[in-house]
């Protein structure tokens, strides 16, 4: 009788023991607590609610402790967790709870009651729990010291999560993730670090016994927040420390307060983080990596790591939702060396360059980046035709376009949705963004699409800006970086920051609108 993965990384994760896990405020949560929780309420969904092996249980949370609860006894139950976006209005949380057929909701108080009625049964935390509902401290109710996980036949390609993509270009996709996507993730992250380690001269065992304490500042219900950080927490005994809400002062203090060794979330945090006044008002000496991914990050960032913070160690990781999160991976010595490069392909993931037809491209060459491996999730949940389009012949599409060096470092060179196409010649948004940074004054940008008559497109760019600077002089800098028609020739200044979903992704969808009213 296979186990499934998840059920055994909770149990390995119970001898841990008194070694606390989860940390939210004031809240110390240990190893054996939420074994005991988690079989609890894992109970109480096969006894109390009927939930049986495939069924789904849609969570919709903030990242607090009992987030993580839900996860792991929906999964240890033998249902399919549903992480619902928290940011999602109550139309989209609805969409959400439809598509994937839920049969039972956790909630938090404020999502429960932005819902309003459901067909689903509620269990809600943190809150009111309105008529008809329970109180998630109800159900589990006295949590016994032997529980046991309740009996349930899995094997590795059961299905695991329906985790929703960002929704970057178009609408969501349900992603649908067996035990094995989730089960070797821990260890691609951990392969992950130790090569940087490794690659960087060090001796791996020095770290070997260290404990890690990673600070969250990005969703649970994306795969970077649950896999690349939390699954893998519970797979090394670390601690995790949760946030309401990402607050780059909040991060500086409890960094200092709970001894943080890793910081990971995504390129905004960091340069968040790097940016906020406190910076050198607290004792952050205990932080030696920092880990983020999941949007492009500028090059620019990498500079302003290595010059406030010299001796932590910076890694940028690639993922997708539909590679249950970190898939290529640079990190140490090799970032220095090639900034701009997301890195190496995991062990697990093979990579190839494709051209339009799915043909391998040789190296140096630009094309859609395709993957392959055993993180590579089963395809959409009730889409055939987007699982038909994106997986081919056991290959992911990925719609990012990039190129691979002789040493086969991945450069991710855009997202195929995201070039602007002028007259005909193809400008990647992603090189103009990456120029624009270079000036000393330019603090956020995205580069947009601009309609036009004889064209098609013009290039176009919404800056944030540290300092003034005229849109002649932010083209005449251009000019001695990019060819002239990757030149844009509108320039928007925004005053505030720029829309950015829970990935730190920007909504150029959402700029467009704003700057071009359509
Ligand atoms: P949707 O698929 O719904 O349009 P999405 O692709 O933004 O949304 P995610 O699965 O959250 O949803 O994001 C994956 C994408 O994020 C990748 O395809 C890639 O474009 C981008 N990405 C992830 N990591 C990096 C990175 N380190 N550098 C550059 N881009 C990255
Ligand atoms: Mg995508």
């Amino acid at each position: 009788h296979a186990p499934g993965h998840f059920r055994a990384l909770l149990e390995m994760s119970r001898f841990h023991g008194d070694k606390v896990f989860l940390t939210y405020e004031d809240e110390h949560i240990t190893y054996e607590e939420h074994f005991r929780r988690a079989a609890t309420l894992a109970r109480r969904l096969v006894e109390d609610y009927g939930v049986v092996k495939g069924d789904r249980v849609a969570i919709a949370m903030r990242n607090y402790p009992e987030w993580v609860v839900a996860f792991s006894a929906t999964l240890a139950a033998g249902a399919v967790a549903v992480p619902l976006n928290a940011w999602w209005t109550a139309q989209e949380l609805e969409f959400g709870l439809s598509d994937s057929g839920a049969k039972v909701l956790i909630a938090d108080g404020e999502r429960a009651a932005r819902l309003g009625g459901l067909a689903q049964s509620l269990i809600v935390a943190r809150g009111e729990a309105p008529e008809g509902a329970r109180s998630f401290e109800d159900v589990l109710g006295a949590v016994e010291a032997d529980v046991t996980l309740p009996t349930v036949e899995l094997s590795p390609e059961d299905p695991a999560t329906i985790f929703y993509t960002s929704g970057t270009t178009g609408r969501p996709k349900g992603a649908l993730g067996s035990h094995r996507n989730l089960g070797q993730s821990p260890m691609t992250v951990a392969y992950g670090l130790l090569r940087s380690v490794v690659r960087a001269g060090k001796d791996p065992a020095e770290s070997a016994g260290q404990r890690r304490v990673t600070l969250l500042t990005v969703p649970l219900f994306h795969v970077t927040g649950c896999f690349a950080v939390m699954t893998t927490t519970m797979f090394t005994g670390g601690g995790l420390v949760l946030m309401y809400k990402w607050d780059a002062g909040r991060a500086l203090e409890l960094i200092e307060r709970e001894k943080v060794t890793t910081f990971s979330g995504v390129p905004t945090n960091v340069w968040q983080l790097l940016s906020h006044p406190g910076l050198d008002k607290h004792d952050i000496s205990s932080l030696n990596s920092l880990g983020y991914g999941g949007a492009p990050a500028p090059p620019k960032l990498l500079e302003r790591i290595t010059e406030l913070l010299p001796s932590r160690s910076p890694s940028n990781g690639y993922g997708m939702t539909e590679t249950t999160a970190l898939t290529i991976n640079n990190g140490g010595v090799d970032y220095l060396a090639k900034p701009d490069s997301i890195g190496l392909p995991m062990p697990v993931v093979e990579v190839k360059i494709a051209d339009p037809l799915g043909d391998e491209l040789p190296a140096g060459e630009v094309g859609e980046l395709c993957l392959r491996g055993p993180n590579v999730i089963l395809g959409y949940w009730n889409r055939p035709e987007a699982t038909a389009e994106t997986f081919i012949g056991g290959w992911l599409h990925t719609g990012d376009l990039a190129r691979v060096d002789e040493e086969g470092f991945v450069f991710i060179v855009d997202r195929a949705k995201d070039m602007v196409i002028r007259g005909g010649e193809n400008v990647y948004c992603a090189e103009v963004e990456a120029a624009l940074f270079e000036h000393p004054a330019v603090d956020d940008v995205a580069v947009i699409g601009i309609p036009h008559d004889e064209l098609g497109e013009e290039v176009g760019a919404v800056v944030r800006l540290a300092a003034p600077a005229s849109a002649e002089e932010l083209q005449a800098f251009l000019r001695e970086r990019i060819a002239a028609f990757k030149i844009p020739v509108r320039f928007w200044v925004r005053e505030t920051e720029l829309p950015r979903n829970p990935g730190g992704k920007i909504l150029k969808t959402h700029l467009r609108k704003e700057v071009l009213g359509s």
